[in-house]
């Protein structure tokens, strides 16, 4: 059996350079240099090495501006197969939910035989964590989020995933879709060869809004039911409190005036009883 994965993956701003606009409020992400999401390194990683394994076919794929075919490119470097970029303005603007409409039917019309989609756990510039679970939802199979380790055995495969202090195995039908955690597939370098030869490839398909049989009010914004009114830094709020006494004392009262806080953040009750 020879397997097809799909990697999803988003270009994000890099951060180093990303410009703030401060009578706006917003982040100028036209003005900064995109690269590939670090998580969605890690996605395409843990493919690589299942197709290293197992034998499999890699697409790798991206909805964004015309610029995100660079990541495929990359992809395509480090070792993926062939590459699908949906890119047309009316997809602009669109959040979790419509993103992961428009991805679910790109890999349905184009990728019809896939075995497992892998998204990175979370992206560094927006970070909701939404679109691999709702993707799971629009293809109408399995998911499991955060995952640590994985292994494929015919049609099911077998997942590891930390939550809080336990590990838990899981075995998945496919096809499904899983987000991989960043803990233990530390992505390959891609080679300046290697990225020559991906920019030389044809194997990146571009398809559209029409490509993909969507109207202007299925997708972007128009279709978008969340919209993000402002991005703002917190103000911060730091206050230093000297506490003096007795290491005895200091440590009563410290747990009397933030006990609350320590408690919620370790999750264990620290007063001392009576
Ligand atoms: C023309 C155009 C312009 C866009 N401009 C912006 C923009 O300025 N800012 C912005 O944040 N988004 C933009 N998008 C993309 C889209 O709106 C976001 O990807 C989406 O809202 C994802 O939210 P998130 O970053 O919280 O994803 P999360 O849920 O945190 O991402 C988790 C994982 O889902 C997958 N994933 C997420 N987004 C995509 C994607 N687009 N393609 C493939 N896989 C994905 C990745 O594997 C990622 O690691 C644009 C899209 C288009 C077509």
């Amino acid at each position: 059996m020879r397997y097809h994965f799909v990697v999803c993956m988003k270009q994000v701003p890099m951060v180093s350079e990303l410009p703030w606009d401060s009578r706006s409020g917003r982040l100028r992400r036209d003005l900064a240099d995109g690269m590939m999401n670090p998580a969605c390194k890690h996605a395409l990683e843990a493919a690589i090495q299942l197709k290293d394994r197992h034998g499999a076919r890699i697409t790798v794929l991206t909805m964004g501006p015309v610029m995100a075919e660079e990541i495929l490119r990359e992809a395509l470097a480090m070792g993926a197969d062939s590459g699908i970029l949906l890119t047309d303005p009316k997809m602009a603007g669109a959040d979790t939910m419509v993103t992961s409409f428009t991805l679910a039917r790109a890999i349905t019309r184009e990728c019809p035989d896939f075995d497992l989609v892998l998204c990175g756990c979370h992206t560094s510039d927006s970070e909701t964590a939404q679109v691999g679970p709702q993707l799971a939802e629009e293809l109408n199979v399995a998911g499991v989020a955060y995952v640590e380790k994985l292994d494929l055995q015919h049609h099911t495969v077998r997942l590891e995933r930390e939550a809080d202090d336990f590990l838990e195995t899981i075995e998945m039908d496919l096809p499904g879709v899983v987000t991989i955690a960043t803990q233990r597939y530390t992505p390959r370098y891609a080679s300046l060869g290697g990225l020559q030869e991906a920019f030389d490839r044809d194997s990146i398909t571009v398809i559209d809004a029409q490509g993909l049989g969507l109207t202007p009010e299925q997708i972007g914004r128009n279709a978008s039911p969340t919209r993000i009114l402002d991005v703002y830094s917190p103000a911060a709020q730091k206050e230093n409190i000297v506490m003096r006494g007795s290491a005895k004392k200091v440590v009563e009262d410290l747990l009397d005036q933030f006990g609350d806080q320590i408690a919620a953040a370790i999750g264990k009750d620290l007063k001392p009883n009576g």
